[in-house]
C-alpha cells in the first residue's frame, strides 16, 4: 500500500498523472497534506470523487494509530504512542514552553540497535528502520493536533526512539520535507537531530550544508567510562568523535550541543567533569546537562541536585557553556522509549 506521506510532490504527480488526472491535482494533495493536514482523504474538497475513491483504494493516508495519548501534569507535555501499519510501536513527545515554543521530539526508528545502556530504547533492541514519511507524520500529528488548539508546531527534535544516522537516508529526506516551504515549513535551525556518534555520518551529514542543529549523546569523557555506557564507543572513541565534531563547526560554523545524562556516582564524579573541561575547552559548543531518567533495564540513579552544581562548578573553570535542562513528563514516560517498554511490561495496550 502507497503511503502518502512517503511520496515526494514529483512522485505524487507521477502517480495521480498515471491515473489519468491533470497534474496540478498533485498540489492540491500536497496541500491537504501538509497546510491543511487532513486527517482523512475524503476532507480532501477540491479533488473530484472519483479521484478521492481511487487514494482511498490504493493509498493510505496516515500510517499513524494511536494506540495511547498521554497528558504530562506539568500541563505542558502530551505523548503519543503510535502503532504503525505492521504492529510496531513508537512514541512522539510535545512539549510546550512559557517563550512560547512548541517542540516536537520524534523517533526515526523502531526500537535501537546502539545498546546504550541506560535507554529504555536501547534496552528493547532493534526492530526497523521508519520511512521518511513515518517520521515526517509523527511532526504533521503533532502540528494538527497543536492546530486544533490555535497553536502552531515551531521546532522539532529528532530525539524519540531510534538513532537518526543509522536511518541515514530517510532521516535525510524527512528533514527537507520538515523544512521545506511547501512542506512543514519548520526552519533549519528549528531543527536538531541528536546523534550517539556515528562518526562517518557526521562528516557526510557535515557536508549536507544544512543549517540544522546538531546535538552529540556524550555522557562520559574517557573512553572506559564512555564505553561502558555507549557501546558504540568502542567502534568510534572520543578523539574520532571530537574530531568528526570539530569537522561539523567548520563547515557549518554552527555550534554543537553535547548531552549528558548525569548518573549519579558514575559519570558525575570530579574525575569526569575535569575530563570533560579539558576535552571541550575552546570548542564552539554548549553542554546540557539532564539528570538520568531511570529505567527498569539500568540500575543507575539521577544525581542529587549538588552533585549538579558542583559537575557546573568545574565546568565553569574550563569556561565550556552548559545548562541544566529540567526533565520532562516523568510521569507520563516521557523519556526515550519508555513508554512503550512501560506498556509492553504490563501488556495493557489496547
Ligand atoms: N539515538 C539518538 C537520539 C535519541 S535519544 C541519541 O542517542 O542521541 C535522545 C537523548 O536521550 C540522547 O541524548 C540519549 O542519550 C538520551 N537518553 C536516553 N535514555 C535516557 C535516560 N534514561 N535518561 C536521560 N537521557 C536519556
Ligand atoms: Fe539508541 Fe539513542 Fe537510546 Fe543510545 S540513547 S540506545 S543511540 S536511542
Amino acid at each position: 500500500m502507497i503511503q502518502l506521506y512517503d511520496l515526494t510532490l514529483d512522485e505524487l504527480t507521477a502517480l495521480v498523472t498515471g491515473w489519468g488526472q491533470p497534474a496540478y491535482r498533485a498540489r492540491q494533495i500536497w496541500q491537504w497534506l501538509y497546510v491543511q493536514k487532513v486527517a482523512d482523504i475524503q476532507d480532501m474538497r477540491n479533488l473530484p470523487a472519483d479521484l478521492r475513491a481511487r487514494l482511498a483504494q490504493e493509498t493510505r493516508l496516515s500510517a499513524l494509530e494511536v494506540a495511547r495519548e498521554l497528558y504530562s501534569a506539568d500541563g505542558q507535555t502530551v505523548k503519543w504512542l503510535f502503532r504503525l501499519p505492521d504492529g510496531q510501536l513508537i512514541e512522539s513527545v510535545l512539549m510546550g514552553y512559557a517563550d512560547g515554543r512548541r517542540t516536537a521530539c520524534i523517533s526515526t526508528q523502531a526500537g535501537c540497535a546502539m545498546g546504550c545502556v541506560f535507554c529504555a530504547t536501547g534496552q528493547m533492541g532493534f526492530a526497523r528502520h521508519l520511512s521518511s514519511g513515518e517520521i515526517v507524520e509523527q511532526a504533521v500529528f503533532l502540528a494538527r493536533w497543536l492546530e486544533g488548539r490555535g497553536e502552531r508546531l515551531s521546532n522539532v527534535v529528532l530525539m524519540g526512539m531510534g538513532e537518526p544516522l543509522h536511518n541515514y537516508e530517510q532521516v535525510l529526506t524527512a528533514i527537507q520535507r520538515l523544512n521545506a516551504p511547501e512542506g512543514l515549513g519548520i526552519g533549519q535551525r528549528h531543527i536538531t537531530l541528536s546523534t550517539v556518534g556515528l562518526v562517518p555520518q557526521i562528516r557526510r551529514f557535515a557536508d549536507e550544508n544544512l543549517q540544522v542543529k546538531l546535538a552529540i549523546s556524550l555522557h562520559a569523557a574517557t573512553d572506559e567510562e564512555r564505553s561502558a555506557l555507549l557501546p558504540v564507543n568502542r567502534r568510534w572513541p572520543l578523539r574520532e568523535l571530537l574530531d568528526a565534531c570539530r569537522y561539523y563547526i567548520d563547515k557549518t560554523g554552527r555550534r554543537v550541543t553535547f548531552e549528558w545524562a548525569l548518573i549519579a556516582g558514575q559519570n558525575d564524579v570530579p574525575e569526569q567533569a575535569h575530563a570533560l573541561g579539558s576535552l571541550l575547552q575552546g570548542l564552539l559548543c554548549h553542554v546540557n546537562l539532564i539528570p538520568l531518567n531511570p529505567t527498569g533495564g539500568y540500575a543507575g540513579q539521577p544525581s542529587d541536585p549538588d552533585r549538579v552544581a558542583a559537575f557546573q562548578a568545574i565546568l565553569a573553570t574550563y569556561g565550556v557553556r552548559n545548562t541544566v535542562r529540567v526533565r520532562r513528563g516523568i510521569d507520563i514516560n516521557a523519556g526515550c522509549g519508555q513508554l512503550k517498554a512501560e506498556v509492553i511490561r504490563s501488556r495493557d495496550v489496547r
